[in-house]
């Protein structure tokens, strides 16, 4: 079989419906189990919804993860992913057990009907942003050519983010595809 070249990948993982840590616990697994390798994993967040915000606060997270799936197979594997765990797309922007968006591929930038990356609207999300800056500061999003660190400083994000601690984070001892250990900030490449 032809192997692909190796892309480090960052997705940003969301949950409000159930339990949200859960869902996400299981949504980290499920992509260590399709081909997707968890480099880094930010510590979780309790963030306030945005656009409709009659719903429950979600919870949220970055992962650096790297694969040597094309991006639209990727996007498949997620989709999927989101499928298996019961997500049905009822109301737009509503409650959902999972959502996996695709906020970077490299440095690369990807435009086609069903896929744009980076991310079109991660620089307007402090759910996104604020688990990004922990996890990769010095990151360079290859469109605005700013890092993650200078991003976030300018203030283009919205939406009231909670750092939760370990008892409401990451389940302890839970065995997750990675080799660190929840909440510990590390430092960028
Ligand atoms: P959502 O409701 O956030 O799950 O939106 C999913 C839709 O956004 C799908 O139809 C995808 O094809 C599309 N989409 C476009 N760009 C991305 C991306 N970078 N990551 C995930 N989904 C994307």
């Amino acid at each position: 079989m032809c192997r692909g070249q190796v892309v480090f990948y960052y997705l940003g993982l969301g949950s409000n419906r159930g339990d949200r840590a859960g869902n996400l616990v299981n949504a980290v697994c499920l992509l260590g189990e399709r081909g997707v390798s968890i480099l880094k994993r930010s510590s979780l967040y309790k963030t306030e919804p945005l656009g409709v915000t009659d719903q429950p606060h979600f919870y949220n997270c970055v992962l650096k993860t790297e694969s040597a799936l094309s991006a639209s197979k990727l996007l498949e594997v997620t989709q999927e992913i989101e499928r298996s765990m019961g997500r049905r797309r009822s109301i737009e922007k509503g409650p959902r057990i999972l959502d996996i968006d695709i906020l970077f591929a490299g440095d690369r930038i990807i435009r086609t009907n069903s896929l744009t990356v980076p991310h079109p609207r991660l620089h307007l999300r402090n759910f996104v942003l604020r688990p990004l800056l922990e996890i990769s500061p010095s990151l360079v999003h290859p469109v605005l050519k700013k890092t993650i660190g200078r991003i976030y400083r300018e203030g283009s994000g919205k939406g009231e983010v909670l750092l939760l601690t370990a008892d409401a984070g990451w389940p302890e001892g839970e065995d997750l595809p990675i080799n660190h250990s929840y909440g510990v900030l590390i430092p960028d490449e």
